[in-house]
């Protein structure tokens, strides 16, 4: 597992259950808890750090705060760059 202080940030509070950003994030870190209606961020080592799970919750329920010095993200830098 690459090593990161990588958080993904979820406040219930406001979630509406609306399946959004589970349905926007393309690798597994958002699974879906059927019985609550809501997100469950499980697999966070794999996040991409694409924002497009905060960008469509409405609600705002969402933050995402990269480890900019983690292994994972400088892979994604050299991927892209
Ligand atoms: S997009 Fe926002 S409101 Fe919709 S299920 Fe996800 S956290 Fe809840
Ligand atoms: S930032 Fe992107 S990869 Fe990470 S959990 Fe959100 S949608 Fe998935």
């Amino acid at each position: 597992m690459i090593d990161t202080k990588h958080q993904i940030r979820f406040d219930p509070t406001g979630c509406v259950g609306c399946k959004l950003c589970y349905k926007a994030c393309f690798v597994d870190v958002i699974r879906w808890d059927e019985e609550n209606k809501k997100p469950v961020f499980k697999y966070v080592e794999d996040c991409e750090h694409c924002f497009y799970c905060a960008s469509v919750c409405k609600k705002g329920c969402i933050e995402v705060i990269p480890d900019y010095s983690s292994e994972k993200l400088l892979q994604t830098f050299d991927r892209y760059l």
